[in-house]
């Protein structure tokens, strides 16, 4: 009401939207071009087994927007407003070609892993889904258990028969699901009674925090047993240093991934690393 009257509050904040919009259609714009000129690519990050020795199980992939002005940019930053004009579907469908192509090449070396991608509402959404991963899979002659698939709660509860069914179709092809961020959204105990997923991958906000903090130690140990009651592998997120590690061996966690193992880095980098941990592994 004052603002108003001194005739100043309204055309500032609406000129503080107009920026945001101007903004979001910039991105937008460079977005769309620049997916045309092949400036998103994957860095990776390992996924390792805990117990009894730390070996290498597979990477996550992971899109990155390489801007030719604005440098590397992250996908918190982008995939929201991407989602948002429905620019996800093309997203997903680069990334999984970029992933499993360079699956492919590991493979080829005798570097066996399997690759991780990320999905997002929209994809759940598409019943052809499956078809389009089936079809990528043959193109690169990559079995359907070299593909491991991550959503995350929020994907999950949103459109939940259509997603349950995508999710059944691509589980019964042979791909191991994920959810992914476990324990930050909301109905995680209703959905865990009747979803089709194979892993948990704990939240970094707990693993982070469970070699300094009690109640994140007990939270992480009895999510370990929860997972294991139900049949799931427990993946914990944000291993940062050895103690986390030692805790995880401690709790019978199934897999790691995070800063302390390695910090996702281009196709190059991951696979010097993937390198070195093998013969490191035949000495
Ligand atoms: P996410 O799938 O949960 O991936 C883990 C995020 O945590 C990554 O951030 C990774 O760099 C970061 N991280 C890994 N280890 C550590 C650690 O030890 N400490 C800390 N502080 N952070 C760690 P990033 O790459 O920025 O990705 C953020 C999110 O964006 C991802 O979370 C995922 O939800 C989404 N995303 C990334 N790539 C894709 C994609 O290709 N498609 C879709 N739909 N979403 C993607
Ligand atoms: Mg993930
Ligand atoms: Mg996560
Ligand atoms: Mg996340």
């Amino acid at each position: 009401m004052y603002t108003a009257k001194t005739g100043h509050g309204g055309p500032v904040f609406a000129t503080g939207l107009d920026d945001q919009a101007k903004a979001r259609l910039t991105m937008l714009e460079e977005l769309r071009a620049g997916l045309g000129r092949d400036e998103l690519v994957l860095h990776y990050q390992p996924k390792v087994t805990v117990e009894p020795v730390p070996r290498v199980h597979g990477v996550e992939a992971l899109v990155r927007w390489q801007h030719p002005e604005r440098g590397l940019i992250y996908p918190d930053t982008f995939l929201y407003t991407a989602e948002s004009a429905d620019l996800m579907g093309r997203i997903t469908a680069l990334v999984l070609e970029l992933a499993i192509r360079q699956a492919r090449e590991w493979h080829a070396e005798g570097l066996e892993i399997s690759v991780a991608v990320n999905l997002s509402v929209s994809d759940l959404r598409d019943p052809g889904f499956p078809d389009q991963i089936a079809e990528l899979l043959h193109r690169y002659a990559l079995p359907t258990s070299a593909l491991e698939l991550e959503v995350t709660e929020s994907v999950l509860m949103t459109d939940a028969e259509q997603a349950l069914s995508v999710l059944g179709a691509l589980r019964a092809m042979g791909i191991r699901l994920a959810v992914d961020d476990y324990g930050t959204g909301y109905s995680s105990l209703s959905y865990l009674q009747k979803l089709p997923v194979d892993d948990l991958k704990l939240d970094r906000a707990f693993v982070s925090r469970c070699a300094t903090d009690e109640r994140s130690a007990a939270i992480v140990q009895s999510t370990v047993q929860l997972a294991h009651s139900l049949g799931m592998r427990i993946v914990a997120e944000g291993v940062e240093d050895s103690e986390i590690f030692a805790r995880l061996q401690e709790y019978g966690c199934d897999l790691a991934q995070g800063y302390g193992i390695l910090r996702p880095q281009s196709a190059a980098v991951v696979t010097d690393w993937l390198r070195s941990q093998t013969s490191a592994m035949a000495a």
